[in-house]
């Protein structure tokens, strides 16, 4: 998987219909995460943030903001982005 997740929230790993951060990367839409919560462009601006807000959510027991958009069986540890399994 690539470093560079355009659609996904940099926080979670929550895929978005709109990149977060624009087509270019460099264009929040300042939108929330339907699943921590992340403001794209603000909270997830900075490295330092994305694990801020990271920390955060978890410390929540990975609530989702919009409760009503969690899935059935849905599972923090799948999502999260940077998450290598078996290695
Ligand atoms: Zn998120």
């Amino acid at each position: 998987m690539p470093n560079s997740l355009p659609l996904h929230c940099r926080v979670c790993g929550l895929p978005q219909l709109t990149p977060p951060w624009g087509d270019d990367g460099k264009s929040p839409t300042f939108e929330i995460c339907d699943c921590c919560g992340t403001e794209f462009g603000y909270d997830d601006a900075t490295p330092a943030g994305i694990t801020r807000a990271r920390a955060r959510w978890k410390a929540s027991g990975f609530q989702w903001f919009t409760a009503s958009a969690r899935p059935e069986g849905w599972n923090a540890d799948a999502q999260l982005p940077g998450q290598q399994h078996g290695s």
